[in-house]
């Protein structure tokens, strides 16, 4: 069955300087391994709307949403840093709106059985970005406007949210702690950036903290065990993605020693809870991934496994 993919040009315009490894060319890495795989002729093109005001307020404060509106640079060549390693371009804002937007997108076309799949290929990532606070390249946390808004518009009364970034989602933790609407999954590597926040004992956060060097089998293991069952038994109405992929071994980001099989057997699994859950429900939101090369195979498999063979 065909595949949501969402994105819009605006998205390569966020250019946080020189060097910067969350860098407009990732787009087009992915664009190019589409096509080079064949998997662009599977998927249906949107263009993200812009986020509402109203849209980003259920998950971020309103004094933080008014800085990062007013931090905009308004000529081009200026930037201003948010965090120590956050900035904004004159691009930003106009990127970071269309990508929290489109998540809401993704979540309305799987709801009304438009595709049973959505993947938002947009930047800046969001799963960093806490109710009041920007960090680690993240504004908006685009991944938990799409969750608030299906809960908010549509209903919805369990999702799952898994982030299989190799940081953990700490801003999409801060939004959703104690919310018990909301299963959050999180792999990280630990102990790394960024390092606070990830320690709870809400019934609804299921972290799941791995050593430097974690391959392929250690991974699909601590899954096996710790997940799988735990999503099985929340049954949930709507799968959602944070879908990092800098535990890439050729990723110099991180430490994980995963594969693209991997990122393409975690993405089998969750479609398998989705198909017996909520009808193949999958709303998936691109976070980290650094080498370039990398990111284009994974996503590309990530986006084979979300269409499904069954
Ligand atoms: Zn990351």
């Amino acid at each position: 069955m065909n595949l949501a993919f969402i994105g819009h040009h605006l998205c390569q315009d966020h250019k946080p300087g020189a060097h910067h490894p969350e860098c407009p060319e990732r787009l087009f890495a992915i664009a190019d391994r589409m096509i080079a795989s064949g998997m662009e002729m599977l998927v249906t093109h949107y263009d993200a709307p812009e986020v509402t005001r109203e849209q980003l307020l259920r998950v971020h404060d309103p004094e933080y949403v008014d800085l990062i509106f007013n931090s905009a640079p308004t000529v081009d060549g200026e930037l201003a840093w948010i965090d120590g390693d956050t900035s904004m371009s004159r691009g930003t804002l106009p990127a970071a709106l269309r990508a929290a937007g489109a998540s809401v997108m993704g979540v309305d076309l799987v709801m009304s059985d438009k595709h049973h799949a959505a993947f938002c290929c947009v930047r800046p990532p969001g799963h960093h970005a806490e109710r009041k606070r920007s960090m680690g390249f993240c504004f908006f946390n685009n991944v938990a406007v799409g969750a608030a808004y299906a809960m908010a518009e549509h209903g919805l009364k369990r999702i799952a949210i898994i982030d299989f970034d190799v940081h953990h989602g700490n801003g999409t933790q801060d939004i959703f702690e104690g919310d018990e609407r909301v299963l959050f999954c999180s792999s990280f590597q630990h102990p790394f950036y960024p390092g606070h926040g990830w320690e709870t004992d809400a019934p609804n956060i299921a972290n799941l903290p791995l050593p430097k060097l974690t391959d392929g089998p250690a991974f699909r293991t601590a899954v096996e065990e710790h997940w799988l069952p735990r999503l099985d038994a929340f049954a949930p109405e709507l799968i959602m993605i944070s879908a990092g992929f800098d535990g890439h071994a050729e990723d110099d980001m991180a430490h994980f020693n995963l594969h693209t099989s991997d990122y393409g057997w975690i993405t089998r699994k969750l479609h398998e809870l989705a198909r017996k859950h909520c009808g193949e429900r999958i709303v998936s939101c691109l976070e980290g991934g650094y080498e370039l090369n990398a990111l284009g195979r994974c996503v590309s498999t990530h986006v084979d496994e979300l269409i499904g063979h069954a």
